[in-house]
Order: structure tokens, then sequence, then C-alpha cells
């Protein structure tokens, strides 16, 4: 065995030892494996991993795509508040509980709520509105709508919502400034977070992987930013352009295949660090593959947000090209998924919401 290998070995079994073990130097390492056989030793103890910290089979929420009006302008993003080719709507409470039904009808016990962001009362009470209404059918809710107040983050808290997902995008003040307008500050992200751990959510945040400009050391620190955040749950997924974008219009610096595997080795190196936290197979990888999912969950992803949005929205809340499963229904993707799952001798979790490990863990002082 080649040096390399030996050095790869005992630092995949000194991650696997202890969480947090590994510095910056170490994640780049792992970042950077290229060689198919270092490959598939990353991916086989992150996921020999997830099935420790986890155990066997995926967490599943319903996601629900509630609206594209956002107020925002980020560079890369298909339903940024300038592009006049998006057609925009919002979904009434009444689509938003049927959406919630037809997910418990399925077995999803958790549900995911996303949409564009909006800053507004009317909008508070909207959200606080639909969480009283979904409150019987007794679902996990992560809400992702966006920066807001402590306080109404507190509301909706209140009203039923248990998790959030807010990605930093990066953990690259200077990068996160190149992607977005002045008026965005990533140091009111880092404040959103940290109200919202306050607030008392399983707190998720995460990046987009292979942004123009990004490097394999701004990647390492997002890792480490995840864990010196403390955060309980991973969004993450790779950056795919989108046409009517400012960024879109610029070539990425990195091919589909390249943004692929830099996204699924950052889901094995967070694994790797974090241990316990939930971490999605982001529909973005199924964009850019079609059994990404899959792949992310050999990877050591524990989470699958299939789409339970009504088919005739799925068009207009695209972020990025290539979204798939435009013309599913709900009840399609999940006989797709169920099939896919399968076939890597896994499967999904009916019936069970799937909270993080790590946020139990946190809660009861472990
Ligand atoms: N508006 C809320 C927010 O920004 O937090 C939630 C919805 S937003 C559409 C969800 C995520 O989509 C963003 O955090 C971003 O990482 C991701 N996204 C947007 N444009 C993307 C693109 N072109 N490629 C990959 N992911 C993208
Ligand atoms: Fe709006 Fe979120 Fe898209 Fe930014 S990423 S433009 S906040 S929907």
């Amino acid at each position: 065995m080649s040096d390399s290998a030996t050095s790869l070995d005992a630092l995949l079994a000194r991650a696997v030892r202890a969480r947090l073990a590994l510095s910056e130097g170490d994640l780049t390492r792992l970042l950077n494996v290229e060689a198919p056989q270092e490959l598939e030793a990353l991916f086989a103890a992150a996921y020999a991993l997830k099935l420790t910290c986890c155990g066997k089979g995926v967490a599943v929420r319903g996601l629900v795509e509630a609206g594209n009006i956002c107020a925002k302008d980020c560079l890369y993003c298909g339903i940024r508040r300038s592009n006049a080719a998006v057609s925009r709507y919002s979904l009434a409470a009444d689509e938003i509980v049927a959406a919630a039904e037809e997910a418990k009808a399925f077995g999803y016990a958790s549900l995911v709520i996303q949409s564009g962001e909006i800053e507004s009362e009317a909008h508070t009470c909207f959200i606080e509105e639909v969480l009283h209404r979904i409150a019987p059918l007794d679902l996990g809710v992560t809400l992702s709508l966006g920066e807001q107040t402590e306080e109404t983050y507190a509301r909706w808290r209140a009203a039923g919502a248990t998790r959030y997902l807010l990605r930093i995008e990066t953990s690259n003040p200077d990068l996160y400034a190149r992607l977005h307008p002045a008026s965005c500050s990533w140091e009111r992200r880092v404040e959103c977070l940290r109200a919202l751990r306050r607030t008392g959510y399983q707190v998720g945040t995460g990046v987009m992987c292979g942004l123009p400009g990004q490097t394999v050391a701004d990647l390492a620190a997002d890792i480490r930013f995840y864990g010196a955040l403390d955060v309980d749950m991973i969004g993450m997924g790779p950056y795919i352009p989108h046409p009517d974008t400012p960024l879109g219009k610029v070539a990425p610096d990195l091919s589909d295949e390249a943004r692929l595997l830099l996204g699924l080795k950052m889901i094995a190196v967070t694994r790797l660090y974090l241990h316990d936290v939930n971490i999605a197979a982001a529909t973005a990888l199924q964009a850019l593959a079609h059994d990404g999912r899959e792949r992310g969950i050999k990877a050591g992803a524990n989470v699958l947000m299939p789409n339970v949005t009504e088919r005739k929205y799925r068009r207009n809340y695209r972020l990025y090209a290539n979204k798939p499963c435009l013309d599913e229904t709900a009840a399609l993707c999940r006989g797709c998924l169920d099939r896919r799952l399968d076939a890597i001798g896994e499967h999904l979790l009916y019936n069970q919401r799937g909270d993080s490990p790590h946020y139990h863990g946190r809660a009861s002082g472990q």
C-alpha cells in the first residue's frame, strides 16, 4: 500500500474515532481526494459513520415550495426579484395544508416549507396561520423562509415549527459579497442563525459547492463553520447555473461532473467531521446526475426531501437549470424514491419524524 493510502486510512480512522477531530488542513486533504480508490475509501467511511450515528434508513420530509415571490436578488438564484421571466405564485393556506395532508397520507412524518424571502407582518401571520392549521397532523415542520427578525422566528416556533434551514451559502464573507447585492449582509445571516438557536429550533445551514471563485480551502472552512456554530442539520448541494441570472451568465469554474463530485465529497467530509447531524442529499445532486441523490446517501447523507408541491407550480420554482421531477406527481416521486433506495440497499423511514440525533444529544446535555 502506498504512503498516501496509509495516511488517508489513518486520517479516516481519526475522523471516525471522535467528532470535530480534523484540522482545516485535514479537511482540505480529504476534499482534495481524487484517485478512485481513495474516493471509494472516503465514501465508504462516511457511509459507515452514517449507519453508526443515524442507523439504517433515510429520513424523509415532504417539500412544499410555498411561493417564489422574493425580496432578494441573490446573483445565482432563478427566482431572484429581478428575474422578470418568472411567473410569480404564492400558495394559499388551503393548498399548503392539502400538501401537508398528502405528505401525512404518504407516511412522510415531516414537512419542509420553503419559499422566497418576505419580511412583513402579513407574511408572518400567514405562516403562523398555516402552522396552526397543520398542527393537528403532528408532523415535524422545518421552515426555510430566509432571514427574519428573532421575534418572527419565535412566533413561528411557538406556532409549531421545530426546525429551520438557513444556508450561509459560503462562510467566506468576501465570496458572499461577490454573490449578493450590497444590501445583503453575511453578518446578518450569521446573526439569524444565532437567533434561531436562541429561539430553540433544530438549526440547519449549508453552502453551495463549486461556486465561481470558491476554493477547496473555502469549503474546508465551511465545514469548520458548521462545527463552530454547532448546527444540527446540513442542507448543501452543488451550485447549478441558471441562465437568467447574472452569475449564470458566467461560465462556472468547474464542469457539472466536478461540481457533483465536490457536492458528494462535501457530504462525506461533513459527516466525518460532525458525525451525528442530519445531512440532506439535495435535489441539486439529482439535477446533475439521475442517481445523484442515491450517491449522496452512499456518501453519508441521511435525509431526502421529495417534492409534494402541486405539479402546476413546480416549473415556477426553478432555482437553477435542469430542475428534476417537474412533471411528476408527489405519488410518482414517492414510488421512484422507494425503487432508487432499494437499489442501494436503503429505504425511506416512513412514519418517523427523523429529528437530528445531534439535537437530541445536545438537548439532553450529552
Ligand atoms: N429564500 C430562502 C433562502 O434563501 O434562505 C429559502 C429558499 S432558497 C431558494 C433555498 C436555497 O436555494 C438557497 O439557500 C440556495 O443555496 C439555493 N440555491 C439558489 N440558487 C441556486 C443555484 N443556482 N444552484 C444551487 N442552489 C441554489
Ligand atoms: Fe430569494 Fe432565497 Fe433565491 Fe436569494 S436564494 S433570491 S433569498 S429565494
